[in-house]
């Protein structure tokens, strides 16, 4: 919700005023100096939207506010030239509301359209959050990354490298609606104050790596050729995508990454297709090398990708992870019931290289039980599962 400063106004007294954090405040608003705020000036006030309301009969802002639980003086910011003594019926007038509510609907289909809606929806009511891209697919879609928290410790988390298992996108915008919503509330998560881990940490989340395979498992081919033709005759003329795992030019993401990639390409098929094809080289596909140099930038301290299926979570590489992986991996284990695996016969993925290049923790995690796509049915169940580690990734 946006107001305007008056003489005298500063963020520490919106801060009481509408009992949102300080920081938060401060994180809304990037481009204003605190402590010098201008009479006039636009402020974002997070975890609010200024609603409409049409005055009738007998209406006093003074009950307004007491009937929403607001202060007078709330109603006033948010109608910068109303006249307090002059309510007229039929005047419209802007209620500042607290948001209770989740944005995100996750039990959907939830291709790239739903998640750049539901973006710029929690941008929209959260503005401490930043939704930088990290680069483009090979269609041009733009890939968003969530980045929220002003502390230190940098973690990242991931999802839908592969197509098919989209599911792990609404699981990670679930939790990060939660986060937010907890955060302008100041209510905890299984017992944890969230606005700490907000001090503590940055967290940075790609929901989608492969936006244009996501769509092409929910909503059939694109219309650009060649693409439109091609992934059809790889998919062997079938119109049935679900099994696709690949980018939309037939190379699978996680197979991308020069952490043994001779090693993966020699027992994966050498054509594009539906899965397991590493590329002619390593990140030779926009999306993979979007998220290598989005590592590079960040320093992450640690990732954890997240993917379907097996109630699994891999945490080795060659023996190159730090002796804090184990440690990791079982509280991860211990708040979701997965088990932890150290290593499988695999190669070339995110966590293989970011353990490799970083010796930091990194994590892949296999979400829910069952055939790829996982159904929706199986939604909340997994969320749970996940919001243990989607907390201990932050805590610990
Ligand atoms: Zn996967």
């Amino acid at each position: 919700m946006d107001i305007y400063v008056r003489r005298g106004d500063s963020f520490w007294y919106y801060s009481n005023l509408f009992n949102i954090p300080l920081q938060l405040i401060i994180d809304s608003n990037r481009d204003l100096d605190p402590n010098a705020l201008t009479v006039g000036r636009t402020v974002k006030i997070p975890g609010y939207a200024a609603v409409d309301y049409r005055i009738r009969a007998g209406d006093t802002l003074w009950q307004i506010a007491r009937s929403r639980n607001i202060q007078v003086d709330a109603l006033l910011l948010a109608n910068r030239n109303i006249n307090p003594n002059g309510l007229y019926i039929g005047q419209m007038i802007k209620v500042p509301t607290r948001i209770t509510w989740r944005i995100v609907q996750g039990k959907k289909n939830y291709d790239y359209g739903s998640l750049m809606s539901d973006l710029r929806r929690l941008e929209n009511v959260y503005p401490f959050m930043q939704v930088p891209s990290i680069g483009n697919s090979v269609l041009g879609k733009r890939i968003p990354e969530a980045l929220i928290g002003s502390g230190n410790k940098k973690v990242h988390y991931n999802g839908s490298f592969h197509a098919n298992e989209w599911i792990t996108t609404p699981v990670l915008m679930t939790f990060l609606n939660d986060y937010l919503l907890a955060l302008t509330n100041q209510s905890s998560i299984r017992g944890l104050s969230m606005l700490n881990l907000y001090k503590l940490t940055t967290l940075s989340i790609v929901p989608m790596v492969n936006p244009d395979g996501v769509d092409l498992v929910l909503n059939g081919p694109p219309e650009e050729e060649p693409w439109n033709e091609r992934v059809v005759e790889w998919n062997r003329g079938s119109m049935d995508f679900s099994g696709w795992k690949a980018n939309i030019r037939g190379v699978d993401l996680n197979d991308q990454f020069p952490a043994e990639w001779e090693k993966e390409k020699a027992r994966n098929p050498s054509q594009p297709g539906p899965r397991d094809y590493g590329g002619e080289k390593p990140l030779s596909e926009p999306e993979a090398i979007a998220m290598a140099e989005l590592t590079r930038r960040r320093d992450f301290s640690r990732v954890l990708a997240f993917h379907t299926q097996g109630e699994v979570i891999y945490w080795g590489f060659e023996n190159l992870e730090p002796p804090e992986s184990e440690a990791m991996v079982n509280e991860f284990g211990r708040v979701s019931g997965y088990q932890p695996v150290k290593t499988i016969e695999s190669y070339a993925g995110y966590k293989d290289w970011f353990i490799q290049d970083w010796r930091r923790p990194g994590f892949t995690v296999e979400l829910g039980f069952g055939i790829n796509p996982l159904p929706l049915s199986q939604f909340d169940e997994i969320y749970e599962e996940a919001l243990g580690i989607f907390l201990a990734g932050l805590y610990l």
